[in-house]
């Protein structure tokens, strides 16, 4: 790509130059979580040495200075996802606490006996498990999509399911285990005419595309600021202003009302009747400085590098015998997921490390997918914007070397 600058970007990651194993580290466990650049180290450190107070409760300044860091990090997530509104934007712990938050907030005010609620066979199993425990508490009853043998939702089943008893659609932007991007503008669409709310799991989009909420129209989009080159505990949900006011609490407790008594308790306005008790400021602050980060480079370019890295590693790997690719959707980001024959996952994750090459073996917490492969788990190399083709290219002798010890 054109003005992209790899090897500039690999020195702003000072966990890139360490050696594992005595072997220049790879990281390629990118989807699980990504690494932090030193500017986002430094904000953290700045905030712990110089801002630090707890926010919202006091007149004196360093809680200012804390409160306005965090409010300020608020801005930056709307302004990098585009949301209307800044009170669009809640600070969550992470994707799961976020899709959680909905379900409690949204799913048991709204959804009751009998009704439906539509997710895929692709999704992570915290776009799952939440969804399955409403179901069982309020009888409503969960209808899945089916995935094709690219790994492609398969979209007149996603339409023929909508009946008069759907009320929510619960589906992922990019799948973790088979990188698939779905055709999410196009189902909220189709949810939307007939009157169905749609949260968007966006955990492995945000990181490597461009991102409108707007534009998109979802009602709800979650993501994580681990997967973001920020720190772990923290992470989005967007809502519509007009859903979240509607919506009952999570959590209860501090900050999150206007005022309370033993006969009555008022809540506060959104975000922040969302956001009970002291929320991860430094973490908040520093996903801020992280997406900066990653809009300095732009989203557009780190997608293109990051197709190139697949593309590279995706024709290489279809050519290797006995290597067989999981997920071959035509659109795809940055995650390849294989087996090798004759080899456990595990094993082949034990002997690349062994050469410094970081990669994720199992069901990805997406066993439904593996399931639908008659897998019990596969390798996953998951790329971000600082890997290189050089680093892919090692992965491929790693692959290879594997083969070797167990021809
Ligand atoms: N959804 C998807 C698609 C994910 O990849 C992940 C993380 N692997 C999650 C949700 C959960 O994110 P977190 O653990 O940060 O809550």
């Amino acid at each position: 790509v054109q003005g992209f600058d790899v090897e500039r970007i690999r020195a702003d990651f000072p966990i890139l130059k360490l050696q594992v194993n005595s072997k220049p580290l790879v990281y390629l466990d990118n989807a699980a979580s990504s690494q932090m650049p030193q500017q986002v180290i430094d904000r953290l450190v700045r905030y712990q040495t110089t801002q630090h107070a707890n926010i919202n409760r006091a007149v004196h300044s360093l809680s200012e200075i804390a409160t306005n860091a965090y409010e300020q990090a608020r801005r930056k997530l709307q302004h990098f996802i585009h949301a209307r509104e800044e009170r669009e934007v809640i600070f969550t712990s992470g994707t799961t606490d976020a899709i959680n938050l909905v379900m409690h907030g949204y799913g048991r005010k709204f959804i009751g006996p009998g009704d439906e609620i539509i997710l895929t066979t692709m999704e992570h199993h915290s776009n799952i498990v939440p969804w399955q425990m409403l179901a069982e508490e309020k009888g409503a009853t969960i209808r899945v999509v089916p995935i094709n043998d690219a790994g492609e939702l398969v979209i007149e089943d996603y339409e023929r399911l909508f009946n008069k008893r759907t009320k929510f659609v619960s589906v992922m932007h990019v799948s973790n285990a088979l990188g698939t991007i779905n055709p999410i503008k196009q189902m909220i669409a189709f949810a939307h005419a007939r009157g169905v709310p749609v949260l968007v799991d966006g955990a492995q989009a945000v990181p490597h595309m461009p991102v409108d909420v707007q534009d998109l129209d979802c009602d709800f989009y979650a993501f994580s600021g681990h997967k973001l080159c920020g720190p772990t505990g923290i992470g989005i949900l967007y809502g519509k202003a007009a859903l979240l006011e509607r919506m009952q609490p999570f959590k209860g407790g501090g900050d999150m009302i206007l005022s309370v008594t033993f006969e009555k308790t008022t809540y506060n306005t959104i975000p922040h009747k969302f956001e009970a008790g002291t929320p991860p400021i430094a973490a908040a602050i520093g996903l801020a400085t992280a997406v900066d980060y990653l809009s300095t480079i732009g989203m557009e370019a780190i997608e293109q590098h990051e197709l190139s890295l697949l593309h590279h590693a995706t024709t290489q790997l279809s050519r290797m015998p006995g290597v067989r690719i999981i997920g071959t959707a035509k659109s795809k980001a940055a995650v390849l997921s294989f087996t090798v024959d004759g080899v456990h996952p595990h094993d082949i994750g034990t002997l690349l490390n062994q050469d410094g090459i970081a990669v994720r073996t199992g069901h990805h917490c997406a066993q439904p997918v593996m399931q639908r492969y008659k897998l019990p788990a596969t390798s996953r190399a998951s790329f971000a914007f600082y890997n290189t083709l050089s680093e892919v290219d090692t992965l491929v002798a790693g692959i290879r070397s594997v083969q070797k010890v167990f021809a």
